[in-house]
């Protein structure tokens, strides 16, 4: 039988090229679209960006019937200049969201036809545990949270609506993970021992291998029971 496809939408770094790697371990054929190719042997770049709806339409078609879709494309709050809710801006709103949450509904509109002309699909999204919690502390971006509160949400969505076709629907959300993203944290002592002490179970950042595996495995037979749920993967972050 042939490998079963993958796509995954910000592939090129972090957690969507772990998740690259793990889903290519499992014997998946693996598509990244980013904006800008994927470092890993073995994985078919397409170059094109989540808030450009044609170009995605179009990079979404060219990989061909995809059995997985994973939307791992984003931005932090702070790189697009967003900040508390006292200081809206509304172009940092628009361009948080249009990237971290409408690049997912674009990505899984481009893909539903694909998807759930296969049983056994599967979407898996990338929240945040700062979308779960309402972020706090030193995360005052209230854009980003309000993008990865979204998708909670519109990952049930879409598991209600795939579920006949026997598309699953799934929702990550990593607490911090050592990546390009989260350089603030890496590069910032104080802000790193905050991270640590929230993350109790590891005392760490989390490395994107730790959300790669859990994505490649919603994607997965193994987890065909799986759908319409929000996973954390953040150390012990939401425990008191
Ligand atoms: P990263 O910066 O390493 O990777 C993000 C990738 O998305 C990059 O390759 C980038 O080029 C791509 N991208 C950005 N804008 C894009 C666009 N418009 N079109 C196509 N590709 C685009 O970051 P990461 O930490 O791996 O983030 C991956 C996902 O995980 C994001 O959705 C992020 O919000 C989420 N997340 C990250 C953390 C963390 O601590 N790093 C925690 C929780 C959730």
């Amino acid at each position: 039988m042939a490998e079963p496809q993958a796509l995954v939408t910000g592939g090129a770094s972090g957690i969507g090229a772990a998740t690259c790697a793990a889903l290519l371990a499992d014997g998946w054929m693996v598509t990244s679209l980013d904006l800008r190719p994927s470092p890993l042997t073995g994985v078919r770049s397409v170059i094109a960006d989540v808030t450009d709806e044609a170009g995605l339409r179009a990079a979404v078609a060219s990989a061909g019937p995809l059995r997985a879709l994973v939307c791992s494309a984003g931005i932090s709050g702070s790189s697009a200049g967003d900040g508390p809710v006292e200081a809206a801006d509304a172009a940092a709103f628009d361009a948080v969201l249009a990237v971290n949450l409408r690049g997912a509904f674009l990505a899984a509109g481009a893909a539903w036809a694909a998807l759930t002309a296969q049983p056994g699909a599967a979407i898996v999204t990338v929240s945040s545990v700062l979308g779960l919690t309402g972020g706090g502390g030193p995360f005052r971006s209230h854009a980003y949270v309000a993008a990865k509160g979204g998708l909670v949400s519109l990952t049930k969505a879409l598991a209600a609506a795939g579920a006949a076709s026997g598309l699953r629907a799934n929702c990550v959300a990593p607490g911090l993970v050592r990546t390009p993203l989260a350089r603030r944290v890496s590069e910032d002592p104080a802000l790193a021992e905050w991270v640590a002490a929230k993350q109790p179970l590891l005392g760490d950042l989390l490395e994107p291998d730790d959300v790669g595996a859990l994505i490649a495995f919603l994607c997965g037979p193994a987890a065909r029971a799986v759908t319409g749920q929000t996973i954390a993967v953040d150390a012990g972050w939401q425990l008191d």
